[in-house]
């Protein structure tokens, strides 16, 4: 028997697992699926990024559904549309040998006559960011007063978007009896007051310690004039020829602009975000995960909770105005027990914030010289 078999997993779960070769359950999915599977409770599960928080509430809320009876059942709100869905994804994979389960995401930027039609089908599983889904009560697209399950999923950074006020508005239309399984990465005061106040006696459930990073991402960064930061990029980019890197930009101008130069200069780099279309940021996306694109070059919004595997580099073009921000940078590499690196490209006046961080990350970043041109024509 192996350990996911010990969860209580049934049969067409524990199929899904083996095709996608999951071999040990994650320590937040060890803790979470047996309690969620065994009683109806609100839970509160902090985990690191890249810790398998998806299956975590995935598998218990597929195998709790009553696929006979077509009404929704389930929502799950995650904080932009990428997330929602890789979510869908993800749910539908770990889903696909239970006949009758149909998940549908509702996000903004795509039609939402079409997307409630879909639900409108028969969806139990809605996957929805909190914005289009409020879009979509108001106009009475969508029925979540028979709901039993609510999940919360990356809540802090749902928060730090601003949707509190979606969420409690989307709340209050779901019956008082559901249950609600929130999920994040750190458990900031309105992350907490969220529990507090529409949350019963919840469960708590944390892993690793809360707000540190995670022991596989080591930290670099290299200092440079600030006029120097693109020629520092690029030499980086020479320097790890198999790079596979999401690299952040502060705003969308700066955003496209660095990653029209890197195209310029003959890198496999493209631009996301929220100027783009939805059918340009899917995709952007597509590329990236196929690996067609080696830079993906992002803003903070565009990019969060984004899961591909193996990305190698977390570049920190600059850094985020919210130093938190880093925590969810960094978190996009070193996923899945993989090794990565997240390096900052900094200027002299910017250095204290390396100290700052490191407090936050509970680990020492490496000062490493930006590699010469020379090294680079060897
Ligand atoms: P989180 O939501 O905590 O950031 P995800 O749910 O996005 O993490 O999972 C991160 C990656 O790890 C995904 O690619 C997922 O398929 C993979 N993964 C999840 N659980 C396991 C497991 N038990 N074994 C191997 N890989 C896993
Ligand atoms: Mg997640």
């Amino acid at each position: 028997m192996n350990k996911f078999e010990q969860l209580g997993l049934n049969e067409s779960l524990l199929q899904a697992v083996a095709d996608m070769g999951f071999e040990t359950p994650s320590e937040v999915q060890e803790k979470a699926i047996p309690l969620l599977l065994a009683d109806e409770i609100d839970i509160v599960a902090l985990a690191q990024t890249g810790t398998g928080k998806t299956a975590a509430f995935g598998f218990p809320l597929i195998q709790k559904l009553d696929v006979n009876n077509k009404n929704t059942q389930a929502l799950i709100l995650a904080p932009t549309r990428e997330l929602c869905l890789q979510i869908t994804n993800e749910i539908k994979h770990y889903s696909k040998y239970v006949k009758g389960l149909h998940t549908v995401a509702v996000y903004g930027g795509s039609s939402i006559t079409e997307q409630a039609r879909e639900v409108r089908k028969g969806a139990q599983i809605i996957v929805a960011t909190p914005g289009r889904m409020q879009d979509m009560i108001n106009r009475g697209l969508v029925n979540i007063t028979q709901i039993n399950y609510c999940v919360l999923d990356e809540a802090d950074e749902m928060l730090n978007m601003g949707f509190y006020e979606d969420i409690v508005a989307i709340l209050s239309t779901t019956p008082d009896e559901k249950k609600t399984w929130l999920f994040s990465a750190t458990m900031p005061a309105e992350v907490a007051r969220i529990a507090k106040e529409f949350m019963s006696d919840p469960t708590e459930i944390t892993v690793g310690t809360k707000n540190s990073g995670s022991a596989t991402v080591s930290h670099e960064f290299y200092m440079v004039n600030a006029r120097d930061r693109y020629e520092a990029l690029k030499r980086l980019a020479d320097a790890n020829p198999d790079i596979f890197s999401v690299i952040f930009c502060r705003t969308k101008r700066d955003t496209q602009h660095v990653a029209e130069k890197l195209i310029e200069d003959g890198y496999n780099a493209a631009a996301l975000h929220g100027d783009l279309s939805q059918a340009q940021r899917d995709s952007v996306m597509k590329s990236f995960r196929g690996r067609a694109i080696q830079m993906l070059v992002a803003t903070d919004v565009a990019a969060r909770g984004i899961d591909v595997d193996n990305v190698t580099h977390v570049i920190n073009y600059q850094l985020p105005d919210e130093i938190e921000t880093y925590n969810h940078r960094s978190g996009r590499t070193g996923r899945a027990g993989k090794l990565g690196t997240s390096i900052v490209i900094i200027t002299k006046s910017e250095l204290r914030k390396i100290a700052m961080i490191e407090r936050i990350i509970r680990q020492k970043f490496e000062e490493k010289p930006v590699p010469s041109g020379i090294e680079i024509c060897e």
